[in-house]
């Protein structure tokens, strides 16, 4: 019985496993067909000063919508794309994109604004993304201080040396930079010391249930101080409510990204959205 039973397992694993490649294939084509054809978009959600709730920036997320697949989530297309190495041209559409952006924002008066772009650890690798930004910046004559390039903690880690000094590069050339996800990977806050970095972002998953979660309420505040005395600045991932919005700024947290201040939106949105918070932006 036992054998059979095993045999059975054995078949379900290995439907299983069919369905889940018949699947990436699917994605893995119609992303390549997306990219030719332009099927992606820039989403942008809102940065806030945790205490004046005003808007410093934006965060640019990918969105990918197929004809005939829909909309597909970024945490189900990201991955395959890493995977098949897709992501280096989306990555590259990705900053070029962004680099469009900052550059509308500067020639429209909103060159105080910062754009946050998520890099992927397979990006990382070689000179080739160095080289590649000095050639976006000398395209689109933006001041890198207004991109910050976001790195998650897991794939910062991977390779610690050559990220430290990838982030030396870098930051020499004036980018801002933050730790993505932070707290979710393995690793400790000593190494924040060894990278150059200016933000550290605290995972939605420490905020979630900041209120009801002595734990949690604890990480989050230490987190907070420690990023301080280490001279860094901490953003908050994933605030949906007023107390927890209270909570951060009482412990001093400098900015805040969330359902509460605004949902990832269109470019042409996210400039509406800002014209009606009726609020001046930082200088230029
Ligand atoms: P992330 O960089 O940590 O982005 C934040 C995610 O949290 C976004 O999900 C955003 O829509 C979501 N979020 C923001 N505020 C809230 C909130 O208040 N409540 C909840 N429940 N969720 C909130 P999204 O857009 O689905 O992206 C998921 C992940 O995909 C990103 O996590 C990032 O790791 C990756 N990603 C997105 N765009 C890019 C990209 O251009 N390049 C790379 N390499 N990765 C990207
Ligand atoms: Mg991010
Ligand atoms: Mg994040
Ligand atoms: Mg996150």
């Amino acid at each position: 019985a036992a054998k059979r039973e095993g045999r059975g397992n054995f078949q379900f694993f290995s439907e299983a496993m069919n369905a889940a490649t018949h699947e990436h294939l699917l994605l893995e084509n119609r992303m390549w067909t997306a990219l030719e054809r332009e099927g992606f978009e820039l989403h942008l959600q809102a940065q806030v000063a945790l205490d004046t709730g005003r808007v410093i920036g934006a965060e640019a997320l990918l969105r990918w919508h197929d004809p005939e697949l829909g909309a597909i989530e970024p945490s189900r297309f990201i991955p395959i794309a890493e995977e098949c190495g897709l992501i280096l041209p989306l990555g590259d559409w990705v900053l070029s994109r962004s680099m469009q952006l900052l550059a509308d924002w500067q020639r429209d008066g909103l060159a105080g604004m910062r754009l946050a772009v998520n890099l992927s650890a397979r990006q990382f690798g070689g000179d080739a993304l160095l080289s590649r930004l000095d050639q976006l910046l000398a395209q689109h004559r933006i001041d890198p201080s207004r991109m910050e390039l976001e790195i998650t903690e897991t794939a910062a880690m991977r390779d610690p040396e050559s990220t430290r000094h990838l982030l030396r590069q870098l930051r020499a050339r004036g980018f801002k930079l933050a730790i993505d996800d932070f707290g979710t990977g393995y690793s400790s806050l000593a190494y924040l010391k060894l990278f150059s970095i200016d933000r550290i972002k605290i995972d939605r998953g420490f905020v979630k249930d900041i209120e009801t979660n002595p734990n949690d309420a604890v990480i989050v505040a230490a987190t907070i101080g420690l990023a301080h005395s280490l001279g860094l600045s901490v953003i908050a991932e994933g605030v949906e409510t007023h107390a927890q919005w209270g909570f951060l700024r009482d412990k001093r947290g400098d900015e805040g990204q969330g359902f509460l201040f605004a949902r990832p939106m269109p470019a042409r949105e996210f400039r509406e959205f800002l014209r009606t918070q009726a609020q001046p932006v930082p200088g230029s």
